[in-house]
């Protein structure tokens, strides 16, 4: 496995980071623990050091299973980073008990990396209101949380905002080939960069579409003999400042390919570079939407399937109106039940527009 040695922190990372958002599910409510050890097994076995979770995964169960799984092998020889729910954030006692409750959830006394997550503008009057930095230096004194950082859905100045308030030990950005420019992009990596604090990439392949992307748009990386994934991570792995990218891996079959990959993952050539440049720019002319899947949106309270529709829209429009690909029957049906209440978008950190999106899906019906 390829390692990132990390001097600020004196640790040594590894450079793919299992991602547990995206667990595989015995049916809709129960995450398939066996699975998950087995996949957590064969991580570990193959240099993975780097899981991450957060209380809001799965409504805790992510951070249970991680927990569970965890108990076959050496807490100490890895890092657990976990999430502060800043919306859940009702006063300054909530904070411990919101703690407390992802230590338990994980059977640990401390976590390694520990993040307020998703930050945005609006969450900046959060972080004053309950003086949550200087809750959060706190743990990190008494050595329950080893390295306090933070991750972002937002713009380059809310980051510059974010940096003012504290000296953070690394950073969680989403970023990869199709999110150069904002969320905060390339010039969020720059300055991040410049700074030197270390880098972890979350949606490295934005929630798996990167990795689905039908032959006929990635006929450019077909032409090199490389796969959708390994493009997607060579791209980000030969960054500098980036030490670990996360992979939301959801069965084994993943985690097999991925870990093939970053053993030996090398600089892309001017080549690849440009086959990259294609392959954006195809799937640009064709995506409908933004959507990751992250399900941050879900439940809708009148029972919309938020990113199950979006995945249909997008997957249908680069596919050319054809269905015969898992993923691209669109639920008309479902999108049809939005009532505009709007109490999805508070939570989309691509800051679609729910609602409007899902009135143009419904006006492409035929
Ligand atoms: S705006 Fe529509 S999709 Fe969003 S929560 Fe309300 S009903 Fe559901
Ligand atoms: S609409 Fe937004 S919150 Fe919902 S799944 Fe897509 S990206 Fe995530």
């Amino acid at each position: 496995m390829k390692m990132s040695k990390v001097d600020k922190l004196n640790v040594s990372l590894s450079k793919l980071g299992f991602g547990l958002m995206r667990l595989p599910h015995k049916n809709e409510n129960e995450i398939d623990q066996e699975q998950v050890n087995e996949m957590v097994k064969f991580a570990y076995d193959n240099g993975v050091n780097y899981y991450d979770t957060a209380y809001v995964y799965n409504n805790g169960g992510s951070e249970i299973a991680l927990g569970t799984a965890l108990k076959q092998i050496k807490r100490e020889d890895i890092f657990v980073a976990d999430k502060l729910p800043m919306r859940k954030i009702t006063s300054k006692e909530s904070l411990d008990e919101l703690f407390n409750t992802s230590l338990e959830r994980l059977q640990t006394d401390y976590i390694d990396f520990y993040l307020l997550h998703a930050l945005d503008r609006g969450l900046l009057k959060t972080i004053n209101e309950f003086d949550v930095v200087a809750w959060a230096l706190q743990k990190k004194k008494e050595g329950k949380i080893k390295y306090l950082g933070f991750s972002i859905h937002d713009t380059y100045e809310t980051l510059l905002e974010i940096l003012k308030l504290n000296d953070w030990d690394f950073a969680q950005i989403q970023f990869n080939y199709m999110d150069a420019e904002d969320h905060p992009g390339e010039k969020g990596y720059l300055e991040l960069t410049k700074r030197n604090i270390p880098i972890v990439i979350m949606e490295p392949l934005k929630g798996g579409m990167l990795s689905d992307i039908p032959d006929n748009i990635a006929k450019p990386f077909r032409d090199l003999n490389g796969s959708n994934v390994k493009f997607a991570f060579s791209w980000l792995a030969e960054k500098q400042g980036i030490v670990t990218i996360l992979s939301g891996m959801s069965n084994m079959a993943q985690i097999k390919e991925n870990v093939e990959l970053f053993k030996n993952i090398q600089d892309l050539s001017s080549e690849e570079h440009n086959a990259i440049l294609e392959v954006e720019k195809n799937i640009r002319s064709l995506q409908k939407v933004n959507c990751t899947g992250c399900r941050y949106c879900m439940p809708c309270p009148f029972g919309v399937r938020i990113p199950s529709i979006f995945k249909g829209w997008n997957t249908n429009s680069m596919n050319n109106g054809s269905n015969w690909i898992s993923g691209s029957y669109i639920d008309y049906e479902s999108a049809e039940k939005c009532t505009e209440c709007g109490a999805c978008m508070v939570h989309c950190p691509q800051h679609i527009q729910i609602p409007d999106m899902l009135k143009n899906v419904i006006s492409e019906k035929e």
